[in-house]
């Protein structure tokens, strides 16, 4: 299950409402976003925040648009932790296994078996526990949508870089004289420039401010989160 908040400003000013989702709604909701276009991230945690702009008429002005922002974020009940790589690899196996992961008996405990693999009792147990696996009627063990959110976002993960400052002119490689006023900056050219780069390496991007550095990187994880929501939710 998933907590979800509807937020959206109007002439009246922001309301918020919040609903439980089941993952089958949570699923549609993202999937529906991602076609409409709205910007869609995932969360570490292995939730999601939707973000749209709506547009209205302003009713104190004939003829003009107002945008309206509104955003809707997914929060799963049970939020997923910092996934270790052997985490990280038998969600992988289990992921990959589709329809051939099952949940059998070994020795009187539960054990996920992947084909040949399988992962030991105390895993499984603390793997459906804390709501990363889920079992079918039929015996199916699968990932959650959670599991399979937090997993994508915990690989997205940007930073931006602190811009150089004042700095003289042939340290960055420019040829100017700098700052020409009187004092301290004198002869000094200032660099606001940042870098925008992911744990996922496909993103070096800059920008001329750190503030355009942070919106390439959000850019890049909803990018990335509408390619995952396409390529793995829609099947
Ligand atoms: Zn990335």
């Amino acid at each position: 299950m998933f907590r979800t908040t509807l937020t959206h400003n109007n002439t009246a000013g922001t309301e918020v409402n919040d609903a439980p989702y089941t993952e089958a709604h949570a699923r549609t909701a993202l999937i529906r976003a991602v076609r409409r276009g709205y910007d869609v991230e995932a969360t570490a945690a292995g939730g999601a925040f939707i973000t749209w702009a709506r547009l209205d008429l302003d009713p104190r002005e004939d003829g003009r648009v107002l945008r309206h922002f509104r955003g809707l974020t997914i929060t799963p009940d049970k939020p997923v932790g910092k996934l270790t790589p052997t985490q990280s690899e038998d969600l992988d196996m289990i992921e990959q296994a589709g329809e051939r992961a099952r949940i059998e008996q070994e020795g009187g405990r539960d054990v996920i078996r992947c084909g040949f693999l399988r992962v030991p009792p105390g895993l499984t147990a603390r793997y459906r526990d804390r709501g990363y696996v889920t079992v079918e009627e039929d015996g199916r063990a699968r990932l959650t949508l959670a599991a399979l959110l937090a997993r994508h976002a915990q690989g997205h993960v940007t930073r931006t870089t602190a811009p150089a400052g004042w700095g003289r002119p042939a340290d960055s490689g420019l040829i100017t004289a700098g700052l020409n006023k009187p004092g301290r900056r004198a002869g000094l050219t200032y660099s606001g420039s940042s870098w925008a780069v992911c744990s996922c390496a496909e993103l070096t991007a800059c920008a001329d401010t750190r503030e355009g550095a942070r919106f390439k990187a959000r850019e890049h994880r909803c990018a990335m989160t509408a390619a995952f929501v396409t390529a793995r939710l829609t099947a």
